[in-house]
């Protein structure tokens, strides 16, 4: 079998003036992403994601990637994640690179699963959960000025158990927002906070130890991903788990992360760290260290359903057993058509837990018709 056929394809949907949603570092109006599409010779399309703006995913797909892989059997698709950080050489290790290898891996990774009909989880190593956890994505920070209890009543009324909220635009604030959230979600259900890296350390430290009282299951990037030293001091002077990952990209980064102890929870986007193949190292690594896997996801319809099969995969430190803790997979609540209408049958989040897909490869139709509207090179 061997690839005849490579086609990226840049998306994007834009909010209007006034509707921007964000976090405490600003407010966005896009939800861009880049799709790729793989056709083999025997017919079957493979789909996959670069978490990258189109025009640069592109022209590094095309650069540097194409020739190599038309004509490459998709089975051979580990050997991709391997050789990037050789060839190009000095250049594997940057974040578009890794983007670009995230598509063509997730891609192949599809076809595999189409050919052998079995579902990726199934071919990562199979599962010992039949459903997973979502949680909503929701209290952006908003230009509209709505009130803040409106989405997380939505997400509650959607019949999500687990959000996850925005704070880090200082300490009173972000405990009324805590406080806010919690009240509507009730005493049972998880609920995360991320800082989207807007803190320096002592900023941190003085907000997680603030909404600690508040049942806090994990606080993501209280400092920004790079502040390594600031990570540390965190995981020193805070009792609430650290989050982090989403910004990171191959399993040398993450690895740092885990065996430094940075983080109690790694979050590889899958669309971004280097696709399955990178994934799964990562989470190989994290297990090893009992240290958790919980994907970041932001991404479009393709995206969310690699992460889905990924996390399915990604098994509990061999002794906790007995303590079992749920596999949550993030649905952001912010308008973004890319997440449902390019699938045919969009994945429902609506009662608290979620279904592990049985279809092959993704476990997704890929809507081309519906693709066509949000092309960005049209
Ligand atoms: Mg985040």
């Amino acid at each position: 079998m061997e690839i005849v056929d490579l086609e990226t394809i840049p998306v994007v949907h834009t909010l209007p003036n006034g509707d921007g949603v964000g976090d405490a570092r600003g407010f966005g109006h896009t939800h861009g992403t880049t799709l790729l599409r793989l056709e083999t010779d025997t017919g079957v399309v493979g789909w996959g994601e670069a978490f990258a703006p189109g025009p640069i995913a592109e022209a590094t797909i095309e650069e540097l990637f194409h020739d190599e892989v038309v004509g490459m059997d998709p089975f051979d698709v580990e050997s991709l994640a391997v050789q990037s950080y050789t060839d190009p050489y000095h250049f594997g290790g940057s974040v578009f690179v890794q983007c670009a290898v995230s598509a063509i891996d997730i891609a192949c990774w599809d076809i595999i699963g189409k050919t052998v009909d079995q579902p990726v989880y199934k071919l990562l190593g199979g599962t010992t959960r039949s459903s997973l956890t979502p949680y909503a994505s929701t209290m952006y920070f908003r230009e509209d000025g709505r009130s803040i209890e409106e989405p997380i009543r939505e997400a509650v009324q959607a019949g999500f158990t687990a959000a996850k909220i925005k704070i880090g635009s200082g300490v009173e604030a972000d405990i009324e927002r805590v406080r806010v959230a919690r009240e509507i979600l009730g005493d049972d259900a998880d609920l995360m906070v991320d800082i989207n890296g807007n803190y320096r350390p002592d900023q941190a430290v003085r907000t997680v130890n603030a909404i600690e009282e508040y049942d806090i299951t994990w606080v993501e990037e209280p400092v920004p991903p790079e502040n390594l030293t600031g990570y540390r001091e965190l995981k020193e002077r805070v009792n609430v788990p650290i989050a982090a990952g989403e910004a990171h990209f191959g399993r040398f980064a993450f690895k740092r992360l885990i065996d430094d102890r940075l983080v109690d929870i790694v979050q590889p986007n899958l669309a971004r760290c280097g696709g399955f193949s990178e994934a799964r190292a990562i989470a190989k690594l994290a297990t090893t260290e009992n240290v958790g896997v919980r994907p970041h996801i932001w991404n479009s319809g393709v995206g969310l359903a690699a992460a889905i099969q990924f996390a399915a995969s990604v098994s509990d430190y061999p002794h906790t057993r007995h303590v079992p803790e749920p596999m949550m997979v993030e649905f952001d609540q912010s308008d973004n058509p890319l997440r449902h209408e390019i699938l045919v049958d969009p994945f429902d989040p609506s009662d608290g837990s979620l279904d592990v897909p049985q279809e092959p490869g993704l476990g997704i139709t890929v809507d081309e018709a519906a693709i066509e509207k949000y092309r960005a090179d049209r």
